[in-house]
């Protein structure tokens, strides 16, 4: 968990190769729906481009499809979901029904400052949806990624007004989770306003620490 910016994505990419589960991001499935014309797609863009949150419903129903495949029967990694009490609430009622729970909730904290600065310098493949930074994670070559030759985009909903409702939707209705998971006793703060490296360091800590 973290606002938007905090580094969700990025790390996720590190952690899933180093203990080889998926990652399931519901934001990357809506861009990939999006991106291949699915009708969810487009409808979710609707709301994504404008900073809103795309509907509970839409959202449980495709995480919950996605967790049923073979690739998440023994560990997964969920990217940006839950995002309001509601997806937790549901959340629980999925991993009830295939008899497992979640270890741990990684709340990646980081100030407003430095969200702005790095969704106006965020860069994504159009292909594969790796992530760059124009400054912090340059691209070899300008516009085309390092890993298949795809060309980079800045992202529809990384327009200053965007960030903005972002911001404020995470502080309404994503926040109050952090006390949800607090309550279960498997929430970890981690501080994102560090090197790469060092977030993603500290992030293994917690892991292995619980395993
Ligand atoms: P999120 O998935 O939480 O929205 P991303 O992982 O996409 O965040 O990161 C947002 C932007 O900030 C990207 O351009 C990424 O390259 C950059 N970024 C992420 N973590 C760091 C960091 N620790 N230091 C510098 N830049 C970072
Ligand atoms: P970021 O963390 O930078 O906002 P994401 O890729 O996680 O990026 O999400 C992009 C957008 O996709 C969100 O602003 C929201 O519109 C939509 N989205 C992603 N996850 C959810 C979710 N769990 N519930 C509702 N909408 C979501």
């Amino acid at each position: 968990m973290g606002p938007p910016g905090a580094g969700k994505g990025s790390q996720s990419t590190k952690i899933v190769k180093k203990y080889n589960m998926p990652s399931i991001s519901t934001g990357q499935m809506f861009r990939d729906a999006y991106n291949n014309n699915d009708p969810i797609g487009i409808e979710a863009m609707k709301f994504i481009k404008n900073g809103n949150l795309v509907s509970d419903e839409i959202t449980n129903g495709i995480v919950r499809t996605r967790l049923l495949r073979d690739d998440a029967e023994t560990s997964f990694l969920l990217d940006g979901y839950p995002r309001t009490v509601a997806q937790a609430i549901a959340l629980d009622g999925m991993l009830d029904d295939m008899h497992t729970s979640l270890d741990a909730v990684i709340n990646i904290l980081s100030s407003h400052d430095v969200l702005f600065e790095r969704m106006e310098q965020r860069r994504v493949c159009k292909t594969c949806d790796a992530t760059y930074h124009l400054r912090f994670k340059k691209p070899q070559e300008d516009g085309v990624c390092d890993l298949d030759g795809g060309e980079l985009y800045q992202r529809l909903d990384d327009t200053h007004e965007s960030v903005m409702r972002r911001l404020e939707i995470y502080e309404s209705k994503t926040k109050p989770l952090l006390d949800y998971y607090s309550n279960k006793g498997i929430l970890y703060n981690v501080n994102g306003m560090q090197s790469f490296d060092k977030v993603y360091d500290d992030i293994i800590l917690v892991l292995e620490d619980i395993k």
